[in-house]
């Protein structure tokens, strides 16, 4: 934030004093105590102490507004507007500078200097939701909203790198801090939570007030976010410190909201603790379909100046869509090569795109991936036979191996579903749209069908 006012402030008020003949009553009693709150290129705040003269922020506007910006213009030749108000609103609101008649730009940097994870830029407005992610998006955008311990707690939301479990809690965090600025917020990744523990008991050896300073920061808060929780797991000081501060806020009926990269049943931990993070309903994110993949990079092409043509983003999005991490990569890459390789005026082609991404692509095993391929791995995992899952039978135990095979050769094969019904037997598509969908939406809830279909695309290499 810009002092140049705050700075001169002695001088202001005394060229004020003298240009304008105030006398030393008049001088203590209205022009003394104010204080300057924030000032920008244009405006600045100032504070009038109400406990000295009762709330005459109306008087000083009236009176002295105008002598105090010429004051200021001829001291440090800044053209500001005033405006002014009482000490206690000022104090209220400190941190959380929405308040102040600060410009956009400058209300951005200084909400970034006091939490700067919300440098990301991340927000619900840049996230694409889908079939995917619209289970955790909807009970992200729930918690934000209302975040007072009572819709989901814990919320903790897990999934395979990449999928957009930051987003969605940077998200949370900018929507409360925007929109609901009374709650005290917390945002932390394991590793710092981690390294904070650690230094405080290295610490506490010789200053005792180390570990209430770290019991103070994370404790006395209304929504404490942690972020990857499974890289605190097996840490035992930490994972102890971790446990009881969650008890603590857990108690209070404070919100908490975890990510982690696996459901809280398959982490090492000790069954209260798994039960405990299960007890606000833990939701996971799947792999982004076609359809999201494309939408995702369409929101990035709006914001470049290299426009690709949909034939070069249907080829990104087919072959990157583990993650949306790896997605973005790719979609980097191909920006970069057409930077470095097309002369001026000239279109990404097919050819510039499968060489950027060569490495990519033969680096994952996906493009191998065959529809046959995939049908033996499952048939041999269920221990089904294959003619039965290809005939017309329905019996639900080959009805659901045949709907995950559905499902892996949408995820890991660049086949249309009119192709994949034809693998499977199948007379039309939409059966195949049906299967498909029914699998990922029991994922969701379905934690051994979750854990079934990691395990195949361990066995399928994807993972
Ligand atoms: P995770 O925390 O699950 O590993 P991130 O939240 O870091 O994943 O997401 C990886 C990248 O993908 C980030 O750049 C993020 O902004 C982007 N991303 C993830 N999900 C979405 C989405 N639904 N819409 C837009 N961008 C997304
Ligand atoms: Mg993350």
């Amino acid at each position: 934030m810009e002092t140049v006012i705050k700075d001169n402030w002695t001088q202001i008020i005394g060229f004020l004093k003298e240009n304008y003949n105030l006398n030393s009553v008049l001088y203590r009693t209205w022009i003394e105590p104010l204080e300057v709150i924030s000032e920008s290129d244009t405006e600045a705040v100032i504070a009038v102490d109400e406990s000295k003269s009762g709330d005459v922020t109306g008087l000083i506007d009236k009176k002295y507004r105008i002598p105090l910006q010429i004051s200021i213009e001829a001291v440090t030749n800044k053209n500001v507007t005033l405006s002014f108000v009482t000490k206690r609103t000022a104090e209220k609101n400190e941190g959380v500078s929405s308040y102040y008649n600060e410009s956009e730009e400058q209300k951005k940097k200084a909400l970034e200097e006091k939490y700067p994870w919300l440098q990301s830029g991340q927000s619900f407005d840049n996230f694409v939701v889908s079939s995917s992610n619209s289970l955790a998006h909807a009970a992200a955008v729930a918690v934000a909203e209302s975040p007072n311990g009572q819709v989901y707690n814990p919320l903790f939301l897990y999934s395979g790198p990449g999928l957009g479990k930051t987003h969605l809690m940077h998200s949370i965090s900018r929507y409360i801090i925007e929109n609901h600025p009374e709650y005290k917020i917390r945002y932390t990744t394991s590793e710092n939570f981690t390294n904070d523990v650690i230094d405080s008991m290295r610490e506490s050896k010789q200053n005792k007030t180390a570990l209430p300073n770290l019991r103070e920061k994370y404790r006395n808060v209304d929504v404490l976010l942690i972020d990857d929780i499974q890289f605190i797991i097996g840490k035992d000081s930490t994972l102890q410190e971790f446990f009881h501060t969650f008890e603590d806020l857990f108690i209070a009926g404070k919100q908490l909201i975890i990510s982690s990269d696996k459901p809280p049943s398959e982490l090492d931990l000790e069954e209260r603790y798994k039960t405990r993070f299960s007890s606000g309903l833990p939701i996971n994110i799947l792999p982004p379909d076609y359809e999201t993949a494309m939408a995702i990079l369409r929101l990035k092409q709006d914001q470049s100046d290299i426009k690709l043509e949909d034939e070069i983003l249907g080829y990104i999005a087919e072959n990157a869509r583990n993650s949306i991490r790896e997605l973005e990569g790719a979609y980097n890459k191909v920006i970069l090569f057409s930077k470095l390789l097309s002369r001026p005026g000239e279109k990404v082609n097919r050819e510039m795109a499968e060489k950027a991404l060569k490495d990519l692509i033969s680096d994952t095993s996906k493009n191998m991936l065959t529809a046959d391929y995939i049908i033996d791995v499952v048939c041999n995992h269920y221990n089904v036979d294959k003619e039965r899952l290809l005939s017309e039978r329905r019996t639900e135990d080959i009805t659901v191996p045949r709907q995950v095979c559905m499902y892996l050769c949408s995820q890991y094969t660049s086949l249309t579903q009119k192709a994949i019904a034809e693998k499977l037997h199948r007379k039309n598509h939409t059966t195949v749209n049906h299967g498909v969908n029914k699998i990922k939406d029991d994922m969701l809830v379905d934690n051994d069908l979750f854990q079934t279909i990691t395990i195949l695309k361990k066995k399928l290499n994807v993972d």
